[in-house]
């Protein structure tokens, strides 16, 4: 592991990358940010990219390309079928992974579609060590279900243990007891665990699980979407791992999983995604379904030039300059919030800063979606936009029932080497602001609710005038700022 000390100031997280393109930004004033949240029904999906400021909604598709991704695109190789540029992406993959065969797929759930098509039946479970809102979509649509399968651990928000995103072994087994082998799909470990906060597991962990699901026949599927993040959390926090190559550790990882697929929107910087396996029979199962609803096998909905860029940016991975900054400047925010009071998920996580609505806004009751009121909170106050991670990413039940999510975040991305310290400066401040006027925050409520993924749609409403009472005091303690 590489150590930077500073020796005349506490120390602050290095950018690794000078800035050669840069994007002009918009800062609206705040009668504006106010009129704009409204009019995206205070959901942050809604908003348009020219009225936010610093978009901290996802990492997804928006991570900062590098000079070399940028001019390897310039060099792709365009055709339907056989392109060299596939065969390039698909050298590094079994390079990294060391699994034989590739399939393209144009992002994320993607893969998740044709995984759930191909091994969900009807009444199947699948145990994760957390799920993901699209995984979970598209094993519910094939007739599945998601078990979670974590530690207590994972949902406690204010934590030192270094590997929330571990399967409780124990619970696995006690599981496979009372399901039985033969309704089990698959098991899903998530690298970085996304709902939860970004959080790891440990190899020692996923080494564990696989050697439980081989004793009982079962596959492990890993997401290595965020792969990038758990990568470099094994590196610093798993002591075994701390002098061993970042290559060596992927392999491991890759070794210990039947399946991997990713979105490389996140892995890799770029927009695409692909599902990696060494199993004859299972390439040859799914292999079918990609002309169907990807595109042929040499491209699977990706163009070429993202196929080169993903190549690039999965070498970069193996860069701990590189992997280290999205954590790095998530712990600097996260530890900043943390000395101000502000409820924040710890230990910091990988893709972003997560604020811990729950006890930020404990006013609001989790039928008025309080991380949603927090996201619309924050962007009136700085222009910054999340994500609600929370109540409102839930399906209902099908009663109508809602259900309450385990924990209520308002998560803020830092798509990797895209943001500056004075930035994040700049997020911390409005953010302190708003926990010091935490009490004029009121709850949403829906006028339009989609039945499907409703947080990517859905529009709200304020429960009461309590928008504009926020606006009223951030200019009496602000003045004119913006
Ligand atoms: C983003 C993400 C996905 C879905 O990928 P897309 O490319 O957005 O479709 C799946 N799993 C995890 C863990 C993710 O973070």
């Amino acid at each position: 592991m590489r150590e930077l000390k500073f020796y005349s100031d506490n120390a602050v997280p290095l950018e690794m990358h000078k800035v050669r393109v840069v994007q002009k930004l918009n800062l609206l004033p705040i009668d504006e940010r106010l009129r704009a949240i409204n009019e995206a029904g205070n959901n942050t999906f809604l908003l348009r990219n020219k009225d936010t400021f610093l978009d901290m909604l996802t990492d997804s598709g928006v991570n900062a390309m590098s000079d070399i991704q940028l001019s390897a695109m310039m060099i792709a190789d365009d055709s339907y079928a056989g392109s060299a540029t596939f065969s390039k992406l698909e050298s590094k993959l079994q390079e990294l992974f060391g699994t034989k065969y590739v399939l393209p797929a144009h992002q994320g759930r993607a893969c998740e579609h044709i995984l759930a098509k191909v091994f969900i039946k009807n009444g199947d479970i699948v145990p994760t060590n957390y799920h993901f809102t699209t995984t979970k979509a598209h094993i519910g649509l094939q007739g599945g279900k998601v078990l979670e399968v974590h530690y207590p651990e994972a949902l406690i928000v204010e934590s030192d243990n270094p590997f929330k995103g571990n399967m409780s072994p124990e619970l696995l087994k006690k599981v496979i007891v009372e399901y039985g082998a033969s309704r089990i799909s698959f098991v899903r470990m998530e690298a970085g665990t996304n709902l939860i906060g970004g959080q790891p597991f440990s190899l020692a962990n996923l080494k564990e699980i696989y050697s439980i699901c081989k004793h009982h026949g079962l596959l492990l599927v890993l997401d290595a979407s965020l792969l990038s993040d758990n990568l470099y959390f094994i590196k610093v926090r798993e002591p075994a791992y701390k002098e061993v190559d970042l290559r060596k550790i992927t392999r491991e990882i890759a070794d210990h999983a039947d399946i991997i697929y990713f979105s490389a929107r996140k892995l890799g910087h770029a927009r695409g995604g692909g599902i990696c396996t060494n199993n004859t029979e299972l390439y040859m199962k799914m292999r079918e379904l990609v002309p169907l609803y990807e595109g042929f096998l040499t491209y699977g909905g990706m163009s070429v030039r993202e196929m080169e860029a993903i190549t690039v940016g999965l070498e970069e991975t193996m860069d701990e300059d590189m992997i280290n900054q999205g954590p790095l400047f998530i712990e600097y925010m996260v530890n900043e919030l943390k000395q101000r009071g502000v409820p924040v998920v710890t230990p910091a996580g990988g893709l972003g800063c997560h604020l811990n609505a729950m006890k930020f806004v404990p006013h609001i009751p989790q039928s008025e979606y309080p991380a949603g009121a927090l996201g619309a909170a924050l962007f009136i106050a700085s222009g910054i936009r999340g994500m609600e991670r929370g109540t409102l990413s839930e399906e209902r039940e099908t009663d109508g029932k809602e259900h309450y999510s385990n924990m209520e975040l308002l998560r803020l991305a830092l798509p990797r080497r895209v943001f500056t310290l004075s930035q994040i400066k700049y997020a911390i401040d409005r953010i302190t602001w708003l926990y010091e006027n935490r009490d004029l925050i009121g709850g949403l409520k829906f006028t339009e609710e989609p039945k499907v993924l409703r947080f990517f749609m859905g529009r709200l409403t304020p429960v009461s005038d309590w928008q504009e009472k926020l606006v009223t005091k951030f200019k009496k303690d602000l003045g004119n700022s913006l």
